[in-house]
């Protein structure tokens, strides 16, 4: 059993009041586990049936903290609870704002460091490449977006029936897990920069071109408006990905402690063919010593991303670590798309992890039988590690 919840002085990140995550044994009956979570003071609120875990709600919160919460925990059928987070999207300042022009490409300096422009001699993404955004959406009418969304062909849009029966009703090109409808736009901005860093369309003579030209862009919107999302939606948004097709999904937000139910959906997400590229973090710190999830998972399945600045150094902003955190991408000054059809240039680990997500779905698109492991080996070798 693990425990993770209720530390005095906690330094994280908002808790959701009254909210809290109970994973059961995965053998239990639903009823069951009802009776189990009201004798405990909590109301059943839905489950995420992937991974066991039911969302609940306590009318006193004191109270359960202090007695529901330890009878829970004594129930051999739970395997753990914690409280219900917030977490952030990770940005750490903001650029200027730019118009669309043929001339933007000679801009994307970060891009060209990765050295996209060499890869895209022989390789420039496909559509049949499915990467996932868990953020705050996408901005679908951009025009250098419009042509890259994916597009679930097992769906027919708008006759308010679940065709694929995927729990999800006209799920034409994702789904918003803040509001639950089929519209994940992007009230923030921040979920459409890093779309378009991952595969802003190429070679169509206008704006900027992502790090692939072509590619499926799934877009999984948990953090709203603000940029904050919650545990139990941020595991809707990594399990829906991987359910749907996913092979990278992108995680550029972070600042809260390490969940046993993010973990789980990773994990789910991975035996499923996805890896997770998280955003390593803008506190300038290390990871090493002071972990920042989702990134800081020791999983097979995650890819920890630092960022760099243009002269190859590491981003002032940018957390590091030589064991907890893999490799540096570009993510300092970064163009790329913003909303209202727009660009512009944005800084953050938050950039930097979508351009390891765009190299992996490169590599995909090119060799699509990889494993998941096979990928990340690959991913590993291609880009030049740090060594501090
Ligand atoms: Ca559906």
């Amino acid at each position: 059993m693990s425990i993770l919840l209720f530390a005095e002085g906690n330094t994280y990140a908002a808790e959701v009041r009254g909210s809290y995550l109970v994973k059961f044994e995965s053998g239990i009956t639903f009823d069951r586990a009802v009776e189990i979570l009201e004798g405990s003071g909590l109301s059943f609120k839905r489950s995420i049936r992937e991974i066991s875990v039911y969302v609940t709600e306590a009318a006193d919160p004191v109270a359960f903290e202090r007695f529901g919460s330890k009878l829970l925990l004594s129930r051999s059928e739970v395997v753990y609870i914690e409280p219900n987070f917030e977490w952030k999207a990770i940005e750490a300042e903001s650029g200027l704002l730019l118009s669309p022009n043929d001339s933007l490409f000679s801009q994307q300096d970060g891009l060209i460091r990765t050295a996209a422009e060499r890869a895209w001699n022989t390789v420039t993404g496909s559509r049949s490449v499915i990467v996932a955004t868990t953020d705050s959406g996408i901005s679908a009418s951009h025009p250098d977006l419009i042509n890259q969304l994916w597009i679930n062909s097992s769906e027919t849009p708008g006759n308010g029936i679940d065709d694929d029966g995927n729990g999800y009703v006209d799920d034409l090109n994702g789904w918003d897990f803040v509001t639950q409808d089929n519209d994940p736009s992007d009230l923030n901005r921040h979920g459409t920069h890093v779309s378009g860093i991952i595969g802003a369309q190429g070679n169509n003579g206008l704006g900027i071109s992502g790090m692939n030209w072509n590619v499926s862009l799934l877009t999984a919107r948990f953090l709203d408006a603000q940029g904050s999302g919650t545990t139990d939606a941020g595991a809707d948004a990594i399990i829906y990905a991987a359910t749907n097709g996913a092979r990278l999904i992108n995680a550029s937000w972070g600042g809260g402690p390490a969940s046993n139910v993010l973990r789980d959906a990773i994990t789910f997400a991975y035996q499923r063919g996805a890896l997770f590229i998280a955003a390593a973090g803008n506190d300038s710190r290390n990871n090493d010593s002071t972990p920042s999830y989702p990134a800081s998972y020791d999983l097979p399945g995650v890819i920890s991303v630092a960022s760099s600045a243009a002269n190859g150094s590491l981003s002032s902003f940018s957390n590091f670590g030589r064991t907890s955190v893999h490799l540096a991408a570009p993510g300092t000054d970064i163009l790329s798309t913003l909303l209202g059809g727009q660009y512009g240039r944005l800084s953050g680990t938050s950039m930097a992890a979508p351009m390891i997500s765009g190299a992996g779905a490169l590599i995909l698109s090119q060799a699509p039988g990889l494993t998941a492991l096979e990928l990340r080996n690959a991913i590993l070798n291609a880009v030049d590690a740090r060594s501090d």
